[in-house]
């Protein structure tokens, strides 16, 4: 086991860390910007050290400064957390070098899903369903509007470097197609360096559903059945949960099955998500996240297992906590993403949080580095906390969800708090009745109705 972790995130992700290592009796090691002296994470670890101003580049993602802060404090590993350097290939393999330990998976496979392209070609090798589109990338001495005629329109023109949605263009009709090509490609060019696009078809109200999986790296894996993702706001999720209202037993396994399968394939290490999309009761593969993701704690209270924490001990060389057998989905939980936001128009609030008070109760679980008087720096992404709540059925969820949503308080700046005590009371919602463009929607028809 590893003596001490240095945790090279900040915010709620970096105090969930610090509590599994605090569990583990493994010593910890906060990395702070100059932004975050007074962080939560930085009071609460057993060290820290300041690696940079402000701006992430210069510090979260500054190599050369984490590994002096290894060095400087004797970390004997570094996990990333999500979002940073949690999928940088590059990164794992320089602590390699250093003989430093990399609480994530093997460098090649954070490479290979992380270019779409290949991601795409590994799935389909594998036996995951995958969304009909082209093989690989559309050169120009392609015909591209045959391959779109064949896959059938709409269709969805994607950059290979993609990711956050950009780079992302739907063409409804043939006569979209040329443009769409041209504009996917010069904005994945300036975002990521690579003009690269493919085709895909073009679900038209599909659900995002994704699958936890958990390897050992030496052929062992397992999944931890499903989150749904559904409800997103430019392609950023807002509201999780699982089980998934749509999902019966049997789709589950079959689905959580073939996931497993090609992660005991490719030797896979540590947490992962494969991300689906849903429609007519098929699955096809969109990507997968070679990290911890933000919504880990849904699949957490319906398992009864702490992810992070079998994270660590799995980089660490240890062995699978569960058999597939063993794994018993308990209830259902929903999470929800506060943001410091301004509920309607969704501008970033940054600023003092002069009132704070975190609901609590039973089934109710709150994952922030937020406290009263904490100034929310502007630098950094606007998430306040995660507020996750369990109960024995979706009803008692949703149940205990509004509830704990009325007694929670964040004073002195915006949140997106009046947004989900909406959802929360909403027919289509409580029904689970919804899919990816559901919450688009509906905030433009309550824009409409307000003018
Ligand atoms: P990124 O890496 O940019 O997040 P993804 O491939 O994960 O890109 O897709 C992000 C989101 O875009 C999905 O959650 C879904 O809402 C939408 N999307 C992606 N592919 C399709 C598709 N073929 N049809 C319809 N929507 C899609």
């Amino acid at each position: 086991m590893f003596d001490k972790i240095l945790i090279a995130n900040r915010g709620e992700i970096a105090l969930r860390v610090l509590r599994a290592c605090k569990e583990l009796g493994i010593a910890t090691v906060a990395v702070h910007s100059t932004a975050d002296a007074d962080a939560m994470h930085v009071r609460l670890a057993d060290e820290s050290v300041c690696i940079g101003p402000p701006p992430s580049k210069d510090s979260y993602l500054n190599i050369p400064n984490l590994l002096a802060a290894c060095e400087i404090t004797g970390a004997d590993a570094v996990h990333p957390g999500y979002g940073f350097l949690s999928e940088n290939a590059r990164f794992a393999e320089i602590l390699a070098e250093h003989n430093l330990g990399f609480i994530g998976p093997k460098a090649e496979h954070i490479r290979l899903m992380g270019d779409k392209i290949e991601a795409k070609k590994t799935a389909k090798r594998l036996g995951i369903p995958v969304v009909p589109g082209s093989d690989g990338a559309v050169g120009p001495e392609d015909d591209a509007m045959a391959i779109a005629e064949s896959i059938g329109f709409p269709v969805l023109v994607k950059a290979a470097a993609g990711g956050g949605g950009r780079g992302m263009k739907v063409a409804q009709t043939a006569d979209d197609l040329m443009l769409a090509l041209s504009t996917a490609g010069s904005e994945a060019k300036s975002a990521f360096g690579d003009a690269s696009v493919y085709l895909e078809k073009y679900l038209q109200k599909p659900r995002h559903i994704e699958i936890q999986v958990l390897g050992d790296g030496r052929g062992g894996a397992i999944h931890l059945g499903e989150r749904d993702c559904s409800l997103q706001r430019r392609h950023q999720k807002v509201w999780e949960e699982g089980p998934s209202p749509v999902l019966s037993p049997a789709a589950r396994a079959r689905i959580g099955g073939i996931c497993a399968k090609a992660m005991q394939d490719m030797q896979y290490l540590g947490v992962g998500t494969i991300e689906f999309l849903y429609e007519d009761g098929e699955f096809y593969f969109i990507e997968m996240n070679t990290r911890i993701q933000v919504e880990h704690p849904v699949t957490e209270m319906i398992t009864g297992i702490d992810l992070v924490l079998e994270q660590i001990r799995i980089a660490a060389g240890g062995d699978l906590p569960v058999t597939q057998e063993q794994i018993v989905i308990n209830g259902h939980a929903i999470e929800c993403r506060i943001n410091a936001e301004n509920p309607e128009t969704f501008r970033p609030s940054p600023g003092k949080i002069l009132q704070y008070h975190p609901p609590g109760g039973l089934g109710v679980r709150i994952d922030s580095a937020v406290y009263q008087g904490y100034v929310i720096p502007p630098y950094y992404d606007s998430l306040v906390g995660k507020l996750i709540v369990h109960g024995k059925t979706r009803a008692e969820c949703l149940m205990r969800l509004r509830r704990a949503l009325d007694e929670m308080v964040v004073d002195g700046i915006e949140t997106t708090l009046p947004l989900f005590r909406a959802l929360v009371r909403n027919p289509d919602i409580i029904d689970g009745d919804y899919h990816i463009h559901w919450l688009e929607q509906y905030l433009d028809t309550a824009k409409a109705s307000s003018k």
